[in-house]
């Protein structure tokens, strides 16, 4: 199995949503095609992924440094030897020549997308869901009966009410999601407060409703957010700082009872590490949100994973950032606590496709070959587009 070609176009994100920091009305994706050699049906066997969302797309790096190496790569080096197909650990290593160590930002993302890619090869190779492929390749059983899914929203959107928040979470509720996530740091404290009550009388009780405050506040307002939400019995209290502040946010775990929720933000082994190390996480209730798509793949998320586990965090609590397709196989593959989903925002790229069943509060994958991108409407045509471009 060789690479015959790597492209990457930048796709817009749909709807014009904001959290307390960022709007997403500019907010584009690296959709990402790695073609091999191997022919399938007619065609070169592709395979195809995305950096995430919330990271803008990464066409630069990938086009001025990273698919360079690997076309100019040895084909041979990229393989694993035991099977003689593409290894996603190698091909990550190529990426990364000539890379300093440290400074994990944008160019992780642009990585993980690559990386993902050629899981998205291999499980099409293997004719199975992309699940089967990771299972089986880090010793695992995928989940036999889909993974515990949260409704990702509650925005703050031009002329917002209480009224409109209330009606998207009942929408989700009908829809079967058992659980919700909304913004928090929009708005002064009374007036997100507010929300938050809304939300758990929507929901029935605070076990359901997870707040994120985007990384937005200060010490002083993280730790008055942290008073005001205490006696809500929240599921969680989301990246009230900025992630890099361990130092705060192991005052944070010691002064708010519940869970907290961070590492969407962090894109390196070593940055969960230190995490770990410094930020007081407490093993028993905190919940971990890295995502591989936006720290270099699974490659590099998977020894996150193990670093949890050596500090004595279950892979229960890793609830990974980016309700997307790429995400909900990795859960159900290597058997982590859930996904979250974003219905009807994010598009192209948040949700998943009519072929993945919400029942009981659990996502099922559906069966198609790798991530099943093609599936996803919208994205479906985006990945046509892309490998009509290939080809021409
Ligand atoms: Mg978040």
């Amino acid at each position: 199995m060789r690479i015959i070609d790597v492209r990457e176009v930048a796709v817009p994100l749909h709807g014009a949503i904001a959290n307390s920091v960022v709007n997403f009305a500019e907010h584009t994706v690296s959709l990402v095609a790695v073609r091999s050699d191997v022919r399938r049906n007619g065609r070169p066997l592709t395979g195809v992924a995305f950096n995430s969302i919330g990271r803008h797309a990464q066409g630069g790096i990938l086009r001025d440094r990273m698919i360079p190496r690997l076309l100019a790569a040895d084909p041979e080096s990229l393989l694993d030897p035991s099977t003689g197909l593409l290894s996603p650990a190698r091909v990550l290593d190529r990426a990364m020549r000539d890379e300093k160590p440290g400074g994990h930002g944008d160019r992780a993302a642009a990585a993980g997308a690559v990386e993902l890619a050629v899981w998205d090869l291999l499980a099409k190779h293997h004719d199975e869901p992309a699940h089967a492929t990771i299972a089986r390749a880090f010793g695992r059983r995928p989940a036999p009966t889909g993974v515990p899914v949260y409704a990702a929203g509650g925005y703050y959107h031009p002329g917002d009410s209480l009224d409109r928040l209330r009606d998207e979470l009942a929408g989700y509720v009908d829809q079967g999601y058992p659980a919700v996530k909304i913004k928090i740091g929009g708005l002064p404290l009374p007036g997100d407060l507010a929300r938050v009550e809304a939300a758990v009388e929507v929901i029935g009780d605070g076990s359901g409703v997870a707040v994120d405050a985007n990384a937005r506040f200060d010490r002083d307002q993280a730790m008055a957010y942290a008073t005001a939400l205490a006696g809500l019995g929240l599921r969680w209290y989301e990246e009230a700082t900025d992630p890099l502040d361990y130092a705060l946010h192991r005052e944070l775990a010691e002064a708010y009872p519940g869970a907290l929720a961070t590492g969407e933000n962090l894109f390196s082994l070593q940055d969960v590490r230190n995490l770990l190390a410094f930020g007081g996480v407490r093993p028993d209730r905190d919940v971990l949100q890295m995502d591989a798509a936006l720290s270099y793949g699974l490659t590099e998320y998977a020894r996150m994973i193990e670093a949890m586990e050596a500090h004595g965090v279950s892979r229960s609590q890793a609830f990974p950032h980016g309700g997307h397709l790429i995400n909900l196989h990795i859960v159900a593959g290597l058997g982590l606590g859930g996904c979250e989903s974003y219905p009807g925002v994010f598009e192209p790229f948040g949700g998943y496709s009519p072929d993945c069943r919400l029942s009981g509060g659990l996502i099922h994958p559906g069966q198609a070959p790798g991530f099943g991108l093609e599936a996803k409407p919208g994205l479906g045509d985006e990945i046509t587009a892309l490998l009509k471009e290939m080809a021409s």
